[in-house]
């Protein structure tokens, strides 16, 4: 094993990875410490994203969404299909995929000249690495950079410890091996939506406490109360403003027993998913002497370029403070590695799309119309029903909207947010106008192919100038 590189980056989630593969292609010569063992048994690489996050949640999703369409749906357009479920059978595709993909970082580990080292990896003074494989002699590394991608873990809830596959963090609800027939979600986040609405869909009867009495409050409260009410079509049975006082193992599933305005309450289900939030994992990463600091959330201390407190030490990713999202740990590696080689790329921390994968999926980007409020901004707004989009209402998916908010001086947008079908592809067109400081006059002039589901984005566009055509607009006074 080489003991020397230019750049050696711990943890191989989706920033690090990124950042390794990237310095690689810029000609570093670069080693990349991953501790995760994967479902097999085997080191794998692609962290959380890959293994327990992204892509795992996403085959479920897709799969049950499939499910629940062909069973309820599709009679509203003509097919009559009753179809059931294997859940065994999505598990292993679920499985498959990630191994794929995580096969596929090795691969272009190796096509880039990405040294693996499968083990655990912790920074001394100096830039120096402690590095623990799995098999075999611990040895210390000497890095010219050094690039902290470790990461984050779910928290918990003392009145909810994780008991066995019953009640479980995102990484247990993956793994189910039948439909529990009641479950519980503490937590109406992005987890608990997403993971209640795999399970829900595939059957069973879900009940999601949240504590807090807002739904969803960083998104637009005008997307977040339409969502509400259709996760409620759906059954989702959403419950606000309630504390979690415990949970405990029965003989048949758990009882758990919370409070809201009303009183106590208790609460029978098979399985209990626990999606309150993840924490930033530095657990055994620095030795007393690394000289990089934590802030006072416990996430790693970094500047707007990512550098730490050591010199020549970055830090990306879950760790690092922003929202934990795989795009933006990307970037944030790419952006490090581009800027050693000289180059002067910056991470826009504006244009950071986010989105749920619920159905209909949510995703926004930029600014709400509650911070542009608490900002003092003078914005316009332009919206637009999918209900009045051809192509939406021929693909039975009419349910949602897209609202735009713009600067009510230079008509720059400054939001975009879309509750509807295929959000999270819709939302990149906002995330491209963003970036290249489009007003919503730009997007209206821009010629959208029809019939698409864009044209609800280019609609809302011209809606806030009171030019929208499929819609009767707003008078301005
Ligand atoms: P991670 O992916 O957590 O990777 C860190 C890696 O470092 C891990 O493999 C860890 O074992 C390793 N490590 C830590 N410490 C050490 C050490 N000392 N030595 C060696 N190795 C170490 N984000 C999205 O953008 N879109 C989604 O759709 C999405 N869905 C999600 C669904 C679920 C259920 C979950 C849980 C998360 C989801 N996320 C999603 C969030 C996303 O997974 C994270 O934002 C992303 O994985 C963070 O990447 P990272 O590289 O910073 O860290
Ligand atoms: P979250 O912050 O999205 O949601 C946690 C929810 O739990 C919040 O609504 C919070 O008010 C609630 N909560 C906290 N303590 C509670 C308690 N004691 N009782 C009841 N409710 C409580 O966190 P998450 O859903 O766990 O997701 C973690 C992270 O993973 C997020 O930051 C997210 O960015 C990332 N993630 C992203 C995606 C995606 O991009 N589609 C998907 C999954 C996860």
């Amino acid at each position: 094993m080489d003991l020397s590189y230019d750049v050696i980056v711990i943890g191989a989630g989706p920033s690090g990875y990124a950042a390794a593969i990237r310095a690689a292609q810029l000609g570093m010569k670069t080693a990349c410490i991953d501790k995760s063992i994967g479902k097999n048994g085997e080191p794998t690489l692609g962290g959380t994203c890959l293994n327990w996050g992204c892509i795992p949640s996403k085959a479920l999703l897709d799969a049950s969404h499939k499910y629940a369409e062909a069973n309820e749906q599709f009679a509203q357009i003509g097919i009559d299909a009753k179809v059931s479920v294997d859940v065994e059978r999505m598990i292993a595709h679920k499985d498959a995929v990630v191994d794929q993909l995580t096969g596929g970082i090795g691969a272009l580990f190796q096509g880039n000249g990405v040294t693996h080292l499968a083990g655990h990896g912790r920074l001394q003074a100096g830039r120096r690495i402690e590095f623990t494989p799995h098999e075999g002699e611990a040895a210390t590394l000497q890095a010219g950079h050094v690039i902290l991608a470790p990461g984050s873990v779910p928290v918990g809830i003392p009145p909810a410890p994780l008991t066995d596959d019953v009640i479980v963090d995102s990484t247990g609800a993956l793994e189910f091996l039948e439909v529990p027939k009641r479950l519980g979600v503490i937590g109406a986040g992005v987890i608990g939506l997403e993971l209640g609405s795999v399970w829900g869909r595939l059957g069973a009867d879900v009940v999601i406490l949240e504590a807090l009495e807002d739904f969803l409050p960083v998104a637009d409260p005008r997307i977040a109360r339409d969502a509400l009410r259709e996760f409620g079509r759906q059954g989702l049975d959403i419950r606000l403003g309630t504390r979690v006082m415990g949970a405990s193992v029965a003989k048949a599933g758990v009882k758990v027993e919370y409070q809201d305005k009303e009183g106590d309450h208790k609460l029978d289900v098979d399985k209990l998913i626990v999606a309150v939030g993840r924490v930033p994992f530095t657990e055994g990463l620095l030795a007393q002497d690394s000289g990089v600091n934590l802030d006072e959330r416990g996430f790693l201390f970094v500047d707007d370029l990512c550098a730490t407190d050591a010199p020549e030490v970055y830090a990306i990713g879950d760790v690092v403070r922003g929202p934990m999202l795989a795009h933006k740990g990307m970037e944030e590696g790419i952006m490090v590695v581009e800027r050693l080689a000289g180059h002067k790329p910056l991470v826009n921390y504006d244009c950071v799309p986010s989105v749920i994968y619920t159905h209909p999926e949510i995703a926004w980007v930029g600014k709400t119309e509650q911070e542009l409020k608490a900002d003092g901004e003078a914005y316009r707004t332009g919206q637009f029903s999918f209900a009045a989009t051809g192509r939406a209402l021929a693909a039975n998916e009419g349910t949602g909207l897209v609202k735009i908010l713009a600067d009510a001086d230079n008509d720059r947008i400054l939001g975009v947010h879309i509750l509807g079908p295929q959000a999270s592809e819709l939302i990149a067109q906002a995330v491209i106008a963003m970036e290249f400081g489009a007003s919503a006059e730009d997007l209206g002039l821009t010629m959208f192919a029809h019939p698409t589901l864009s044209e609800a984005v280019h609609e809302a566009a011209l809606g806030i100038g009171g030019n929208a055509i499929h819609m009767v607009n707003r008078r301005r006074s």
